[in-house]
């Protein structure tokens, strides 16, 4: 004789095993979806420093040949310890040694009293031909 109760009870289980392990699939789909999120993450990380260091690169690369243009034009007055050059105008400018040197910088100098500045090393250069008059000399930059 079969126990209607029993059977109703043996079916509720099975019914609620089921929607259990459907649960779990779900979760097992949603960790999957996870991992892949997390390897896309991953993969866009790697991505961005990829494209930074192809800037940097460029960045580098446009320095390099601007410096090697540069240094065509550049020729060192030994007399002053100046570069002289031309800017893109094509008229003669002096240029600082020390941000050339230092960092392939061309840095227009500024005509002084006693020669020329730079504006942004504070480097200052004296012609020969030009005495320093202590009365008129700048108070900041020296
Ligand atoms: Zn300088």
């Amino acid at each position: 004789m079969v126990d209607l109760a029993l059977l109703t009870a043996g079916s509720k289980a099975i019914s609620n095993l089921y929607s259990s392990v459907k649960a779990l699939i779900d979760v097992k789909k949603d960790l999957d979806v996870l991992d892949k999120l997390e390897q896309i993450l991953e993969l866009k990380g790697t991505l961005l420093d990829a494209k930074e260091e192809i800037l940097t690169l460029r960045e580098q690369l446009q320095e390099h040949e601007q410096a090697k243009k540069y240094a065509q034009d550049m020729k060192f007055d030994e007399k002053v310890g100046v570069y002289r050059g031309t800017d893109e105008g094509g008229n003669p400018l002096a240029y600082c040694q020390k941000c050339w040197g230092e960092h392939n910088r061309r840095a227009p100098l500024r005509i002084v009293e006693i020669g020329y500045t730079c504006a942004t090393c504070r480097t200052n250069y004296r012609t020969p031909d030009k005495e320093v008059s202590p009365v008129k000399q700048p108070s900041s930059g020296w």
